[in-house]
């Protein structure tokens, strides 16, 4: 493996999220340290224990000298336990809500790994032992705050505003910068402050998820929510909007907590479907410290911005399924947010045949999954081994994505474009990535590539 040649060359190494929107890893090597960020699952197939997750590390992990998380989604922490159980001991930072959520997310993506590996008769990914040591081995650090290196090298976070403690990670070293954007917030967020500007960045990774597209206007998101709330209610139908549990779901509880406070909405009873959301609902509460100035005034006013007349948490199976018997209509909200997997598949099952339902999508949806597929307008989806046909509207609401779109993508980088000697796009689908790439060169005339798995590259750090 290559090595930083002298005290002023870094090696960044692409391990992972590139050319894809998943699998988030990046190596940073220099001044006598090696760092990792984020060391995610790889998703967006029908299957997250696939070879990919599962192959060794192309490093000895027990060489690392620390991890930084950007937040708490499985596919920017999924393989940290894989990676603690294969001799990693060094420490791992984050903000304390991403701790918290992180710890969440782990302990319950345990179940679906375990299933899928007992399918295809292979050991589990890690084991419950593989989190804890993961969690003894995190430390946490608040936004701006310094974290010293070894080397002279200072890591800070700052907030990305995606999902709840969700950061970027800067990197300092002999008056250069390098930042990892993690995924970027699309604002204004309900619940979320904007993310910070980057102006002085000399290297910069950033996502590239929304990078060929952009969404709809922010305002018309809660007025589509509202109408297709109505809708349901006047055809005595079942709403189902498959949510990722971290942010997606607390971003719709708080808006439909606001139309129910406002009497926006007819009355009716919302299901969250879902024990990781209602377990993640409860940290968003615990550190809504973090929610920008609107949300915290509301809280500091007296409002429970996650609870409403009508709001049902179903957390054991039965009460889940006892949905399916309560009377229409009804909102059910419910994971996984693509539709290959969690609760919301049997709800899909039961309501999809009838023309008075609704599907409702409010997140990204990944190639070639069961969301994606039903997204682009098929007749039929396969689910549970059943062929069921698709007779309820299938709506797309692309405002409450948690990405910045193409142009907030543009303007980001537009704000330290004099001083980055390069930008790589990462985290993307091809498509998305080299499209934005393009647009980077063409119209902000910026240095900027589209790495590949395994990529290298020498950055100047004089
Ligand atoms: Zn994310």
């Amino acid at each position: 493996m290559a090595t930083p040649k002298g005290k002023e060359e870094f090696i960044l190494t692409f391990w992972g999220g590139v050319g894809t929107v998943t699998g988030a890893h990046f190596m940073l090597e220099g001044a006598g340290t090696r760092l990792l960020v984020d060391c995610g699952l790889v998703q967006g197939h029908f299957r997250v224990g696939d070879k990919e997750n599962r192959a060794p590390f192309p490093y000895d992990p027990a060489s690392v000298d620390a991890l930084f998380v950007t937040h708490s989604h499985i596919d920017h922490v999924g393989r940290i336990p894989k990676l603690v159980h294969d001799g990693f001991t060094s420490p791992i930072y984050s903000t304390p809500p991403a701790r918290d959520i992180a710890e969440a997310m782990l302990y319950d993506s345990m179940g679906v790994l375990e299933k899928e590996a007992r399918r295809d008769n292979l050991p589990p990914l890690y084991a419950e032992a593989d989190v804890a040591a993961a969690m003894r081995l995190w430390k946490t650090a608040d936004y701006h705050e310094d974290i010293p290196l070894a080397g002279g090298i200072v890591a800070r976070f700052r907030d990305s505003g995606h999902v709840l403690g969700s950061s970027m990670v800067e990197f300092s070293y002999n008056g250069r910068k390098i930042v990892f954007t993690g995924d970027l917030g699309n604002s204004p967020s309900p619940l979320l402050p904007d993310p910070e500007e980057v102006t002085d960045a000399d290297y910069l990774v950033i996502e590239s998820v929304y990078g060929d597209r952009n969404h709809e206007p922010h305002e018309e998101r809660k007025r589509r929510l509202e109408a297709i709330i109505e809708r349901t209610v006047k055809e005595k139908g079942v709403l189902m909007i498959p949510a990722f549990s971290l942010e997606r779901t607390q971003e719709i509880l708080y808006e439909i907590n606001s139309l129910v406070e406002n009497m926006n909405i007819p009355p009716v009873p919302i299901y969250l479907d879902s024990p990781l959301a209602i377990k993640v609902t409860g940290l968003y509460a615990k550190w809504s410290g973090y929610f920008n100035g609107r949300a915290r005034a509301l809280i500091k006013g007296g409002d429970d911005v996650f609870n409403f007349p009508g709001l049902v948490k179903t957390m054991t199976t039965e009460e889940s399924r006892a949905i399916l018997n309560s009377p229409d209509p009804k909102v059910i909200i419910a994971g996984s947010g693509m539709s290959n997997g969690g609760r919301i598949i049997h709800h899909e099952k039961n309501y999809l045949p009838d023309e008075k339902n609704t599907l409702l999508l409010v997140g990204y949806q990944a190639a070639g999954t069961p969301g994606r597929i039903m997204q682009d307008g098929a007749g039929t989806v396969k689910i549970l081994g059943e062929e069921v046909p698709i007779r309820a509207r299938v709506e797309t609401i692309s405002g409450y994505s948690a990405h910045k779109d193409s142009d907030g993508l543009m303007e980001f980088v537009g704000r330290t474009k004099d001083k980055a000697k390069q930008v790589f796009a990462v985290m993307g689908e091809p498509k998305a990535a080299l499209f934005f790439v393009q647009k980077l060169r063409d119209y902000l005339g910026v240095n900027a590539s589209a790495p590949m798995p395994g990529d290298r590259v020498t950055l100047d750090m004089k």
